[in-house]
């Protein structure tokens, strides 16, 4: 049975002091009960880390990083090393994000870079994948998303494969307000799982939790993340505020 994974990518919004602001918010309106049935990770920026790590203490909210780099340490000025994550408490790292091979010119090579450094450091990778409006129009949906798995997952050992989560991004649906349908969802998920099934195994394929993310919001949630092959979501703008985090960890 996989336990949906419901995480908060707060990308550059919110300082140190908000920040603390907003997990206490979200805090008050969660009990043990709801936590029992779903995982919470929260993704703040860097420099929110350490305040958002003392502010979920005790809580059973997990805590996420949006970004790293993967080296160990070295010359690289501006840049966050996974040891330096873990060291302040940091679970799961989003990987692979749409706007970080938008912005940031990251390809696939440089994801799986990324994907293997997390895995070797004990952070477990949340995999963005997820193709572009003319790619969806021109029935390219499904070899994109097998591009951005292979590209990003190779040398991915099936030992540490069990830490991973894929999050299905549809680019046209990240920050629009138009989200994919429940339908158009479930398909890409389900392709997901049998390309993993197909390159790791059955047994790894039903045990990974693949996240839809891309306008969720209060309204949709319950009928995208009751799909059979969706297990959870990533919320950019809706978990900005408590009490839209809230209805979508409780839909
Ligand atoms: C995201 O940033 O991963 C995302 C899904 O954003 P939004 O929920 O705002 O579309």
């Amino acid at each position: 049975m996989r336990k949906p994974i419901i995480a908060g990518n707060w990308k550059m919004y919110k300082t140190p002091a908000q920040a603390k602001a907003l997990v206490q918010e979200i805090r008050s309106g969660l009990d043990q009960t709801v936590l029992s049935g779903r995982e919470v990770v929260l993704c703040p920026p860097f420099v929110d880390l350490a305040v958002v790590e003392e502010a979920v203490r005790g809580s059973g909210i997990g805590l996420g990083a949006q970004n790293f780099y993967p080296k160990e340490e070295g010359a690289f000025t501006g840049e966050v090393s996974a040891p330096m994550l873990k060291e302040l408490g940091v679970t799961y790292v989003i990987i692979g994000h749409s706007e970080r091979r938008q912005y940031f010119k990251e390809d696939d090579d440089f994801v799986n870079q990324k994907v293997l450094a997390a895995l070797k450091n004990g952070l477990k990778p949340i995999l963005c994948v997820g193709e572009m409006w003319s790619e969806r129009e021109a029935n390219l949906t499904e070899k994109r998303i097998e591009t951005q798995l292979a590209g990003g997952l190779k040398d991915v050992s099936p030992e540490v494969f069990s830490a991973l989560v894929v999050a299905y991004e549809p680019v046209w649906a990240i920050g629009t307000g138009k989200n994919a349908t429940p339908g158009q969802a479930q398909d890409v998920h389900r392709f997901i799982r049998g390309w993993v099934a197909v390159k790791f195994g059955k047994e790894l394929a039903e045990n990974l939790r693949i996240q839809y993310g891309g306008s969720v919001k209060a309204e949709n949630a319950a009928s995208l993340l009751t799909q059979p092959d969706i297990d959870g979501a990533l919320i950019g703008g809706a978990s900005l505020t408590a009490g839209s985090f809230l209805s979508i960890i409780k839909y």
